[in-house]
């Protein structure tokens, strides 16, 4: 049940090793950290609300950054108890009005220990009274974990008509990735030996889940396509369940390209990943992306492979008017594969149900 489900999810947060591994993800805390620390015009003296603080870091930002309180909200015991240790360590914690202790209360940021969506039951707060509402809600293939609805639950409670909130576009990507985005050339000659059985047999298994890998940029043989873009601070929260389309073209000159023939890509699967905005909307001194592209160097969210259970030949394009002309296979090649992609919440689960057809043409 949902009790367990969220047990066990706040429980993983509990371990300091993944918190180490966000924190370590330079790529990640860079972009929060530029987007929080050098856009005054949005988080100073502002409000804040941190939703999911972890170990408070965005929230200690904030703090930094000039705002003039900053509510971090995080559900697990464990990771709240560090976080109000570390504002205080930092000097930037804010003790409530009612206990006088002698701890200091120079500092801005308070700790409450509860999922966001029972914020109101422990804190004394108006709604709609916040200026900034800051997550890192993003999950593997972006919406795994589900969290970004809590992220548009507090909005919807917590966040002033026409406040900001950092990141505030979520965008996702889709492209074909070739044999070389596969096990199969690594099994093909180890130390001289064939081993492609292996290879096969592990193409087979990637076909019937989503493996989080990093793909090479120079496997991918595709254009790549924007899938989905969320606006975080418009969209319903129902629309994190969606189905979107993207038509894939053989990339040119991709190093596949020439593999089998000199007009066909062989298109194994394909990788999504996902991108975020901190735009000029609330981030007006300096916008901010984070990308998890294979483009650019990996962050820990790496991507999303999902593998098709037969390679898809397609025609490059300078071939494109020569659609139907066999080349050595049972099919002809497509000119392009167009992909319909669902994502929804699993009902009651912290996973995501993906659904993926293909069609060549
Ligand atoms: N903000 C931190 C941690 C991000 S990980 C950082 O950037 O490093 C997400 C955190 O959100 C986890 O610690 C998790 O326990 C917490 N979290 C997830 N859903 C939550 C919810 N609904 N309410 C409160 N905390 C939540």
């Amino acid at each position: 049940d949902i009790k367990k489900v969220n047990e066990s999810y706040f429980g993983s947060y509990s371990s300091f090793g993944i918190h180490r591994e966000m924190i370590s993800d330079k790529l990640r805390t860079d972009a929060y950290r530029q987007a929080i620390l050098e856009n005054p015009s949005c988080l100073k003296g502002a409000v804040v609300m941190d939703v999911g603080c972890g170990t408070g870091i965005l929230s200690l930002f904030a703090a930094q950054a000039g705002a003039s309180r900053v509510i971090a909200v995080e559900a697990s015991e464990k990771m709240a108890a560090v976080a109000t240790q570390i504002a205080k360590d930092n000097g930037l914690w804010r003790s409530r009005p009612q206990s006088e202790g002698n701890e200091q209360s120079t500092g801005v940021m308070e700790v409450v220990q509860c999922m966001v969506e029972e914020v109101g039951k422990s804190l004394q707060i108006q709604p709609h009274s916040v200026d900034v509402l800051v997550s890192e809600w993003m999950g593997y293939c972006l919406l795994y974990e589900s969290m970004l609805s809590s992220v548009l639950f507090a909005r919807d409670r917590w966040l002033k008509p026409g406040g900001a909130i950092l990141p505030d576009t979520a965008t996702m990507f889709v492209a074909g990735f070739g044999r070389g985005g596969t096990s199969l050339p690594f099994w093909d000659n180890v130390y001289g030996l064939n081993m492609s059985c292996i290879g096969k047999e592990l193409v087979q298994d990637a076909a019937r889940f989503p493996i989080v890998d990093i793909v090479a940029d120079n496997d991918v043989v595709t254009n790549a396509v924007l899938l989905q873009t969320f606006d975080l601070a418009t969209m319903k929260p129902d629309e994190v369940d969606f189905t979107a389309s993207a038509e894939l073209e053989p990339k040119l000159g991709g190093l596949e390209s020439n593999s089998k023939s000199n007009s066909t890509t062989w298109c194994y699967g394909v990788v999504l990943w996902f991108e975020t905005g901190f735009t000029s909307r609330f981030c007006k001194e300096k916008p901010v992306v984070l990308s998890t592209s294979p483009y650019i160097p990996k962050t820990h969210w790496s991507q999303t492979i999902f593998t098709f259970r037969e390679p898809i030949a397609m025609a490059s394009r300078n071939f494109s008017t020569n659609k139907t002309a066999a080349i050595g296979t049972d099919t002809c090649p497509a000119g392009r594969i167009h992909l319909r992609v669902s994502i929804a919440r699993a009902s009651e689960h912290r996973s995501i149900d993906i659904s993926l057809e293909t069609t060549g043409i």
